[in-house]
């Protein structure tokens, strides 16, 4: 009886005009395809993207090279390297990130005490060759220049949920 039926409905094409119907329902429905990049989804403001290094208002480095960023990290994506300046105070001579390996936990944001490293919303980034995604000191203070204010923003909207 079931070999009957299932020959009627393939003779019938029955399959092809469920499907047909179920396309022509969604012809018409709300379309919720998001046209990236022109159009973006909502992001929380606890969203962890591309990391960034942050300077102070005065153009100075937040970073004083204490390397709890490096200690804390379970991936062991950071790796510092410091020196002392004449002035007394310590700063990173290296600081590499490797995105490959990152997880993006956030731990190095929550342990780092000066606020110098943070992940940022920014999440269209691409590496083309080996290595592109080893963010060295230099571009990660240059992503955090570039969008210091909405990093800036971004944490004061994640301080209202603490
Ligand atoms: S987000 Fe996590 S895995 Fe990535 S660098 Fe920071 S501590 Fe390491
Ligand atoms: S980024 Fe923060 S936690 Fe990491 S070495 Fe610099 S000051 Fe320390």
């Amino acid at each position: 009886m079931n070999a009957l039926k299932r020959y009627i409905n393939s003779f019938l094409l029955f399959e092809l005009l469920r499907g047909l119907m179920l396309t022509g329902r969604h012809l018409f429905a709300r379309k919720i395809t998001v046209q990236y990049p022109e159009e973006r989804t909502p992001m929380s403001p606890r969203f962890r993207g591309l990391h960034a290094l942050r300077r102070y208002p005065n153009g100075e480095e937040r970073c004083i090279a204490c390397k709890l960023c490096e200690a804390i990290c379970p991936a062991l994506a950071i790796t510092i390297e410091s020196e002392q300046r004449a002035d007394g105070t310590r700063r990173t001579t290296r600081y590499d990130l490797d995105l490959t390996k990152c997880i993006f936990c956030g731990f190095c944001e929550e342990a780092c005490p000066v606020d110098s490293i943070v992940e940022t919303h920014v999440i269209d980034y691409h590496g083309e060759q080996r290595g592109d995604l080893v963010y060295s000191k230099d571009r990660l203070l240059a992503v955090g220049d570039k969008y210091e204010k909405l990093i800036a923003a971004a944490r004061a909207a994640d301080a209202k949920y603490r």
